[in-house]
């Protein structure tokens, strides 16, 4: 087939979906809430540890910059309503809570002042299917990893109750939905948490193979297939160490390993 020419629209749309792909860089973050919830604990040790990455394309970057966007709207809604809400902390940033390793933290969206007690604030948008899903089963039952991410923000942040707040993307539908804290589950999660940071080892993921359908849109397939190596860069490698306040070490060779160092590796470098 003959390929024709870019128009010259067609050239300024492609030109605005690249200008958001060039922020994205290889960088290392700390295990997140919004994550713990994933069913397989292999794919959150492979994202928190940077074994592959995803490219996103310029328009996928757009539409999550567009759903935190829509966060800042929903609060405005909630203040409008006469909700006291608080989206900032004393300090004047996000407000955060972490495990007491410091590898783990929850950044949460607010808090809210409902039917007299502080809730935790945790928005979400969805698309319609989601969204009637929601409706139907609720929070626990149709957004698992939601639910995950709310009470572990709960418990490091001592809140009993938290406010799930979701739009419609569609049709600016409303669905809220008030959480209870969830010991059991809760305490669940920690474990979990406990469980990444000490593994010195691949963690059991949900297949071997990677063959169940559950595999099939995970960014880390061909790497936990063993396809394709991972990244490279310390924390890809067995002798970096997760130590206390969120630090790392080289057990090879004893020294601390910030950010930056990470990024780079070494010679003697052994892929986990
Ligand atoms: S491919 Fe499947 S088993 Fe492997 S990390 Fe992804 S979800 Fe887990
Ligand atoms: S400094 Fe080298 S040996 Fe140490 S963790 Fe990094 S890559 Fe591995």
């Amino acid at each position: 087939m003959v390929a024709f020419p870019k128009s010259p629209e067609q050239k300024l749309i492609d030109a605005v979906y690249k200008s958001y792909e060039k922020t994205e860089n290889l960088s290392f973050s700390r295990l997140g809430a919004s994550g713990i919830g994933e069913e397989c604990i292999r794919k959150i040790w492979f994202n928190w540890r940077g074994f592959s990455k995803k490219q996103f394309e310029g328009r996928m970057l757009r539409l999550f910059e567009t759903g935190h966007l829509q966060e800042d709207r929903v609060i405005q809604d909630l203040i409008r309503s006469g909700k006291e809400v608080y989206f900032v902390n004393e300090y004047g940033s996000q407000y955060e809570f972490e495990h007491d390793s410091g590898h783990f933290i929850c950044k949460v969206d607010g808090v809210i002042k409902h039917q007299d007690k502080n809730h935790l604030l945790e928005i979400k948008t969805h698309n319609k299917k989601s969204f009637s899903a929601l409706q139907r089963h609720g929070v626990e039952k149709s957004k698992p990893v939601h639910y995950s991410q709310m009470q572990i923000s709960m418990y490091l942040g001592h809140f009993t109750r938290g406010l799930y707040v979701s739009l419609c993307k569609d049709d600016e539908k409303y669905y809220i939905e008030r959480i209870k804290e969830d010991n059991a589950h809760q305490k669940s999660l920690i474990k979990k948490i406990e469980s990444l940071i000490n593994a010195r080892m691949r963690p059991t993921g949900i297949s071997e193979d990677a063959s169940i359908f559950a595999c099939k849109f995970c960014d880390h397939k061909d790497v936990c297939v063993k396809e394709t190596k991972p990244l490279f860069h310390c924390r890809s490698c067995v002798n970096a160490i997760p130590i206390n306040n969120g630090g790392w070490n080289c057990d090879l060779h004893g020294t601390l390993l910030n950010k930056q160092q990470q990024l780079i590796g070494c010679e003697d470098y052994q892929a986990l």
